[in-house]
């Protein structure tokens, strides 16, 4: 069975379906008897899907974002 540090070596590579089938046995293996490797997958799973709906380019989106935050600020003023 691997080792909890073998198995987060091999997060990523598992969620971007990259392992071989041997090494995705032992991977799903692993997580079967250790909660902590799989609440691990579960965030890293949900931050590769918040990084997926990310727009392509950044720095717009926390441009628009800052504008809209100033803005509300302003309507909030009396
Ligand atoms: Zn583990």
């Amino acid at each position: 069975m691997l080792t909890c540090k073998e198995q987060v070596a091999r997060s990523s590579d598992y969620l971007d379906g990259q392992l071989s089938f041997r090494e995705k046995l032992m991977v799903r293996h692993h997580l079967m008897f250790c909660p902590n490797c799989r609440r691990f997958i579960r965030q890293m799973r949900l931050m590769q899907a918040t990084l997926k709906a990310m727009p392509e380019k950044p720095e717009e989106g926390v441009d628009a974002l800052a504008e809209r935050l100033a803005t509300q600020r302003r309507d909030d003023s009396p």
